[in-house]
This record gives structure tokens, C-alpha cells and sequence, in this order.
């Protein structure tokens, strides 16, 4: 029997796995930038690397320790959140069925319509929080993907992965969760059922604004677990190392940023659900949101730094407010220590889908009332 401690997910993440550099004892880990490693005298590589699409080493304790958070087998970096979404996409063949969600991260839906279309997949955007619909939407035998966001963007529409999984499973399809939104701290999909785990490393992985990166983990290493694998070493879709270096370490307070983000958004949520300028707060954790009774369930100390209001006066008033405010930056993306708000629907464009009187906040780790101050600041206006 090993006499290792087994340790919870916040010291994993804090200690990075606890991995010392073997050559000098460093408990910050090197940064490899060299693209090629020498070889033996026969020309062999041996044990050792070869060339640095996709084998280095600085790639190995990031991806060992989100495999190890999110319950996985192996987990591969990506350059970007979408390089990793279009790995999955990529394994299926001409005339395979995808189900997606109809309201959901808009690159990942933009990329079904074009290139999917254009690879010869046939897709259906579905409602993934609605058990019924996704049902009905599965074709037994010819889906082969089933693709969640769970919560999804903008709405924080909650899908029920086990649910997911069982009707996914059933027509002999695989299920693929963006889990960027809930991140390793709050959901492990594969616990749930999952078959791979995907996130925008972009967000709350790194969680500091400055890395652009993806990731996938699999449940297993299987058929096309191992094509997801040879598309990134012959594609090249790879992260550099010094942002892989930079994963890592914002990834060592990723569950003190989690928590921080859900605490406030909780707080904001519960403080804007009674607000005469707001017609509605969309939050998982709030108990009229349709999803809630599964996040409850699905989700595990708390529901997350996303969510957005509904603005009384329709599309110019949140245009309005959103530009008044001076704690949160108007600006895309989520995820960071900094809020952030957008008018999301200006930023799809003329096919969106979303309600053009909503602002999708990303709360950070400020401070709770500053955050709320602000935000009344720009109703009350
Ligand atoms: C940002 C984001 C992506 C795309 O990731 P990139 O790193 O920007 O390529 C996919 N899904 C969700 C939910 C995201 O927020």
C-alpha cells in the first residue's frame, strides 16, 4: 500500500501537484523553450523528447494536474479554447449528427454552422438544459456528439450531465461538456457521466487576462480520445510553453478565485433580483432560475461568477447602463480577477440569439459592494 496522502483538489491546485524540478530542487517549475532535443548516438531519442510539437516538457504538470481535477485519464493543452472545441469536432466523419445547444458560447455554434457544415456534419441546436428536447433531438445510431455548456452562456442555462450522458449513451453517442463557465472547483463532468471535459483555459483556469489557451480532458483513452490526440501533434494546434508556464501558476489559486467570484455573484445576484430598473437576474444560484434544482444537485460549493441581468427599457437602457459603469471594464471574455460587462447581444451580431436587453457580467474578486455601488451608480442614472 502507497503511504502518499491522498490529497483534496485545493492542495493539488495550490502545490501544482507538489512536483519538484528533479535537476535543482526548484518548487517553481522551468520553463522549456528549446523546440528540439538531442538525440543518441544512433540517431534514437530514446526515453527523451524529440521535437516540441507536442512534446514539452513544460506542457506535462499543467496537464497532469487538470487530468488529476477533473477526474480524467489524460488531459491535452490547446492554443485556444476553440482549438480545443474543433479537436472533438474534427474526429467525426462526414454525415455524423451533433446536438448542440442553441444558446451557448457563440464561437462554438459559429463553427458548427460554417466549418461543420462545410466537413459535412449535420447539426441540431437544441435547448441541452431542456431533458425532453435533447431526447427528441438524438438520432440512435447516426448522432455521435453530444455537446453541452453547462452553465451556458449568456442565460447560465443549467444541463443535467448525468441526464445528458444517459441519453447521449443510449443513441451511441459521445458527451462533450464545456465546463469553462463551472470549472474543476464547482462541476467534474466526468464524474457526472461525461465522456470528455473541455474549457477555455482563457477564463478561470489561468484567470488572469493574459493567456489565450484550451484544454480537453477524457474520461478515457480510447479510439478517439487517441484521434484527438494525433490531430494536435500533426495540426500543431499547441500552447507555448510560457503560457503553459503561466497556466500553472494562475491555476494555483484557481479555487480561491473560483469561490471568491461565485461568493460575490451570489451576493449581486440576490441584491439586483428585486430591482426596479432590472427585470430579471439570470443566475444558477438563484432559486426561480430554471436550472437551479440541477445546479444544486450538479454543482458543489456554489454556482459560479457568471451572470447576467435583463434591463428594464429594453436594448438602449442596458446599452446605457453598460456604459456607465466604472468598476466593471466594458469588455469580452470572463474569468479574470477584474469584472467585466458586455452587451452581448452587440457583440454576436444580427444572428444572436440572445435578448438584447441583457448584460452578461463576469465578477471578479473585488470587493462585493464596490462592485454593487457600481452597478447602481449605472441604473440609477
Ligand atoms: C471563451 C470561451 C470559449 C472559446 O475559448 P478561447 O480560449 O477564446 O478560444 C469556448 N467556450 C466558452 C464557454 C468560452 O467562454
Amino acid at each position: 500500500m502507497s503511504d502518499e496522502p491522498t490529497l483534496r483538489p485545493e492542495t493539488l491546485a495550490a502545490q501544482a501537484l507538489g512536483w519538484i524540478d528533479v535537476a535543482t530542487g526548484a518548487v517553481a517549475p522551468p520553463i522549456h523553450p528549446s523546440t528540439t532535443y538531442v538525440r543518441d548516438g544512433d540517431g534514437g531519442s530514446g526515453a527523451r523528447r524529440g521535437y516540441t510539437r507536442d512534446e514539452n516538457p513544460t506542457y506535462d504538470q499543467a496537464e497532469a494536474l487538470l487530468a488529476a481535477l477533473e477526474g480524467g485519464a489524460e488531459c491535452l493543452l490547446f492554443s485556444s479554447g476553440m482549438a480545443a472545441a474543433a479537436a472533438v469536432f474534427q474526429t467525426l466523419a462526414p454525415g455524423d449528427h451533433v446536438v448542440a445547444p442553441s444558446i451557448g458560447y457563440h464561437g462554438v455554434r459559429a463553427w458548427l454552422k460554417t466549418h461543420g457544415a462545410h466537413w459535412g456534419l449535420a447539426v441540431d441546436f437544441v435547448p441541452t438544459g431542456d431533458v425532453e428536447a435533447l431526447a427528441q433531438a438524438v438520432r440512435p445510431g447516426r448522432t455521435k456528439l453530444v455537446w453541452a455548456e453547462t452553465p451556458g452562456n449568456p442565460t447560465w442555462e443549467v444541463t443535467d450531465i448525468a441526464a445528458a450522458a444517459e441519453i447521449a449513451h443510449a443513441a451511441g453517442a459521445r458527451l462533450a461538456v464545456d465546463s469553462t463557465a463551472a470549472t474543476p472547483v464547482l462541476t467534474r463532468p466526468i464524474a457526472h457521466g461525461a465522456d470528455i471535459v473541455m474549457h477555455s483555459a482563457t477564463k478561470y483556469l489561468n484567470g488572469h487576462a493574459d493567456v489565450l489557451a484550451g484544454v480537453l480532458v477524457t474520461a478515457r483513452d480510447d479510439e478517439p480520445w487517441r484521434r484527438v490526440r494525433a490531430l494536435r501533434h500533426d495540426g500543431g494546434a499547441v500552447l507555448g510553453p510560457f503560457e503553459a508556464w503561466l497556466l500553472l501558476r494562475g491555476m494555483r489559486t484557481l479555487f480561491l478565485r473560483v469561490r471568491a467570484c461565485s461568493r460575490s455573484a451570489q451576493t449581486l445576484a440576490e441584491h439586483f433580483e428585486r430591482h426596479p430598473k432590472v427585470s430579471r437576474v439570470l443566475y444558477p444560484g438563484l432559486a426561480g432560475h430554471p436550472g437551479h434544482e440541477v445546479a444544486a444537485r450538479q454543482m458543489d460549493g456554489g454556482f459560479g461568477g457568471m451572470l447576467s441581468l435583463r434591463v428594464a427599457g429594453g436594448a438602449p437602457a442596458a446599452i446605457e447602463v453598460c456604459g456607465r459603469t466604472k468598476v466593471f471594464k466594458r469588455a469580452t471574455s470572463l474569468g479574470g480577477v477584474e469584472s467585466l460587462i458586455e452587451h452581448r447581444a452587440s457583440i454576436e451580431g444580427p444572428d444572436s440569439a440572445v435578448p438584447d436587453d441583457l448584460l452578461r457580467l463576469s465578477v471578479g474578486i473585488e470587493d462585493a459592494s464596490d462592485l454593487i455601488a457600481d452597478l447602481e451608480r449605472a441604473l440609477a442614472a
